[in-house]
């Protein structure tokens, strides 16, 4: 993060950038020691508004909750409809954040909301960041893994234009693939910008309505 003063004798940039990035880490640090004493495996899941996140967490809890306590925050700007959408699926707790307008989710917010989680019996966390691949990738919440999700209605440029996202990501899930050829968008592209940036990044193709491919995004995140 770099901050400017445009005046009238120039512009200068101003020295605080490396105290803003310290300052974040903290807080992302602080988040991973509580997740580590709590003994959970939390994951950020980003992607556009529209990607399919929810439907993606919705499934994943409903695979997991048999054998794991699993916990969702879903963050959006407003309304609760996230955590509605997941809750009955099995999660042990849901909780919603209305940022109010901010369009990322920060290590603080989450802390801060990790004091309405059970203190004990929830050992994966999904956290649903607020919907958009440029900011939330700026932004650490001290998780284990960052999945970044993309669908095929996002266009064919959809990686190479959100660079920053797609280098912090673990796994990245292509979803709507039913739909790439109604909307006439070659999948291999998406792919090859993937290869390219990152080889060997695990990509796994999700039509996360009928819930095909989430069983190998379970997998790919350790969880099966
Ligand atoms: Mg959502
Ligand atoms: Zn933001």
């Amino acid at each position: 993060m770099r901050l400017f003063e445009a005046t009238e004798q120039g512009t200068v940039e101003i020295e605080i950038g490396e105290d803003i990035e310290a300052r974040l880490e903290e807080l992302a640090e602080r988040n991973r020691e509580l997740f580590r004493e709590r003994g959970i495996r939390a994951f950020d899941i980003t992607g556009s508004v529209g990607a399919g996140k929810t439907s993606l967490i919705a499934g994943m809890v409903e695979r997991l909750s048999g054998r794991h306590g699993v916990g969702v925050i879903a963050g959006d700007v407003a309304t609760t409809r996230d955590a509605e959408r997941v809750t009955g699926k099995g999660a042990r707790k849901v909780l919603q954040i209305n940022t109010g307008g901010m369009c990322h989710l920060d290590a603080s917010l989450v802390y801060r909301t990790m004091e309405r989680m059970p203190e004990s019996g929830i050992d994966v966390l999904f956290i649903e960041n607020v919907g958009n691949l440029i900011c939330p990738s700026y932004f650490s919440l001290g998780v284990e893994a960052r999945v970044a999700m993309v669908s095929a209605s996002e266009g064919a440029h959809v990686i190479e234009k959100h660079p920053a996202m797609f280098e912090s990501a673990a796994l990245v899930v292509l979803n709507k693939t039913d739909i790439a050829e109604a909307v006439a968008v070659d999948l291999s592209r998406p792919v090859a910008d993937l290869e390219a940036m990152r080889p060997g990044l695990r990509v796994v193709r999700t039509n996360c309505l009928t819930g095909e491919g989430i069983d190998e995004v379970v997998e790919a995140l350790g969880l099966a």
